[in-house]
This record gives C-alpha cells, structure tokens and sequence, in this order.
C-alpha cells in the first residue's frame, strides 16, 4: 500500500494570502502546503480521500493521471472545493466515479454542486459523473475493506479511515473511544495538528502527540498544518521519534499488516 500526501495545508494554505510572516514568507519548498488531501493506492486501486480546493494542480504535481475511486470527510469547503476537478477522471476512465462517504456528507455535496446529479451528459468529462455510496459502517472499495470511524469537529463529525495498517484521521478535535479503537494496532498513522496553541475544532500539535502516544503507530505523519505552527525545519526537529510532519508530494510505503 503506497500513500500520497497530495496536501497538508490547514484551510487557508500556506502562505497565506497577504501574510509576511517568517513561514509564509520561507524559501524552503516544505513550508508550502495545498489544502489537505491524500491519495491512497492498493494492489494498483487508487483511492482519493476529499477534492482539495487545489485537486487539479496537485494530481499534476504528483503525477496522478488517473483514480478509481474517491472517499470524503466532511464537507468543508477546503475539502470538497475541487469536487469539480473529478470529472477528468471521469474522462479518463470513460466511466462513472465510485464515491463513499457518509450521509450527511453526501446530502451536502448534492446540495452544494447539484448539477452534477441534476443534469445527464451526453458524454464523460462535462461534469462529475458519480455513483455515490452512502455508508454507515465497513465498507468495500473495489474489493478493499475500509473502516470509517467518526470524530467530534466542532459541531461536523469528520470520517476518519482505516484502511488494513494505515490510519488516516483529519480535521479532528475530539476523538471518542471507538475511535480510538478503530485506530490501534496501525502502523502508519496520519492525524492533523494545527499549531501550538489551542483551536475550538481542531487538534493542537499537544493534543495531537498525546493520541499518537496512545494509539502508538510506527510512524505518524502530521497534516492540516496552519502557518502558525512554525517552520517546517525548526518544528520538525524538536518532534518525538517515529512523528513527522508531512509534506506536500510525500509519498509513504505503508507495510502489509
Ligand atoms: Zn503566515
Ligand atoms: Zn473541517
Ligand atoms: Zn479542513
């Protein structure tokens, strides 16, 4: 199993538009983060978990010409923003796009771009051409088993997955026991931090180390970085062993369980 982080921003990116500030302001290619989003691929199926605002620009970046199926979150516009991006895969794969995601997900994104179910095209790569998949429980994608579990974000409830020995958790706050329970035993965890000091909705980088230390993976990889957080060089070396934070373009070997 083959990760790719295809963006590791919090919902502004970095930089931030109009800020000077010593991260935004860095030379340093780690320290330039698209919303996040990540791709992973198993025995050859590629799954896309959320359409960055920036979809387009990182399947270029990173070279992916072609997914076979896409999972979502949550709603959140720095997560859905490039939905409309998915219709070149369509195009490419001359077919209908297999998406999972979970109810109130699902109705939120027929809200937001409802021409994409409204109105038939004559042809692949109009518009998103979806079977979308509601799940409440494990499910199957392409023959893959993933376990959803669910996390407390502010008042939203965020769709963490487990996908054999990765973890893949994002815009958490509050993270219940099952889904602490979803999580143990993976390897590779990656779970967002967004800066030092507290946020009402999201993990701190504190609170953040506190879950790896419990759940104990491997390796975890931290995403969703605000530009508060620091430099990238500066605040990676101060991290315990085994926690990096992750960049935009890393690519990650997850060994079989
Ligand atoms: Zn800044
Ligand atoms: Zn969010
Ligand atoms: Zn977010």
């Amino acid at each position: 199993m083959k990760l790719t982080f295809l963006g590791t921003g919090t919902s502004n990116g970095i930089p931030v538009i109009g800020c000077t500030c010593d991260v935004c302001t860095s030379d340093d290619q780690r320290d330039k983060r698209t919303r996040t989003s990540a791709l992973v691929e198993i025995d050859g199926t590629r799954i896309l978990i959320d359409t960055s605002p920036e979809l387009r620009l990182q399947a270029l970046a990173t070279g992916v010409d072609r997914i076979d199926a896409a999972l979502f979150t949550h709603p959140h516009a720095d997560h859905v923003g490039g939905f409309d991006d998915l219709r070149r895969f369509n195009q490419i794969n001359q077919a209908k796009l297999p998406v999972y995601t979970d109810e109130v997900t699902a109705a939120n994104i027929r809200q937001r771009f409802a021409y994409a179910f409204e109105h038939p095209f004559p042809f692949f790569g109009g518009k998103p051409d979806l079977d979308m998949y509601v799940f409440d429980g494990p499910f199957d994608v392409l023959g893959n088993p993933v376990t959803p579990f669910q996390v407390g974000h502010g008042s939203w409830t965020v769709n963490g997955f487990r996908f054999d020995n990765l973890v893949y958790l994002t815009d958490a706050k509050v993270i219940p026991e099952p889904a602490m329970d979803a999580m143990r035993g993976a390897e590779v965890l990656v779970i967002n931090a967004l800066r030092h000091r507290p946020h009402p909705v999201h993990l701190s980088l504190e609170e953040a180390l506190v879950v790896v230390d419990e759940i104990g993976p491997e390796r975890a990889y931290l995403v969703h970085i605000s530009h508060e957080m620091g430099r990238h060089a500066e605040v990676s070396a101060e991290l315990p062993p085994g926690v990096e934070i992750a960049t935009d373009g890393l690519v990650v070997d997850v060994p079989p369980p």
